[in-house]
């Protein structure tokens, strides 16, 4: 745990950390507001903790039970190429995982989407932004999707 002063510098206890999709008392799910990654999706834990063993083992299922419930409405609304989940927490370091459904055409494949963006030619800037169009378009169905999954 951190210590009190930490807690009211934490950009994740003092803001909701993006676009509120669904609040739950242990855990919230935010939509990351990416523009480069419609869906880019994270799961915040409430209480200020570090890491996933700061949490109760019944805590730590319901923290991957969400994560995994956003992958797999992802994958039926989203239809990405790949889905990848991710926990750092080195620049925030508030409990969150990363869910980001990610395309063969996107600004960073097959690298991580914090890489440095590699260029892009025209025509591959436009298909990406075509496709990215086209993602957050089923970005409504997708919000809805994940807030009956999650009840
Ligand atoms: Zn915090």
């Amino acid at each position: 745990m951190m210590g009190h002063a930490s807690l009211l510098d934490c950009p994740l206890c003092q803001t909701i950390g993006g676009v509120l999709l669904w609040q739950g008392p242990q855990f919230r799910v935010i939509d990351a507001a990416d523009p480069a990654y419609p869906g880019f999706t994270r799961v915040v834990w409430t209480a200020h903790v570090v890491e996933m063993t700061d949490l109760s083992a019944p805590e730590q299922l319901a923290m991957m039970r969400a994560v995994f419930l956003v992958e797999s409405v992802q994958r039926k609304i989203l239809q990405p190429h790949k889905i990848n989940l991710a926990a750092f927490g080195n620049v925030v370091p508030h409990l969150h995982w990363h869910i980001i459904p990610r395309w063969e055409d996107d600004l960073h494949f097959p690298a991580p989407v914090w890489a440095a963006a590699p260029q892009h030619d025209a025509p591959a800037q436009a298909a990406l932004d075509a496709r990215k169009t086209a993602v957050a378009s089923r970005l409504p169905a997708y919000h809805l999707a994940l807030q009956q999954a999650l009840g």
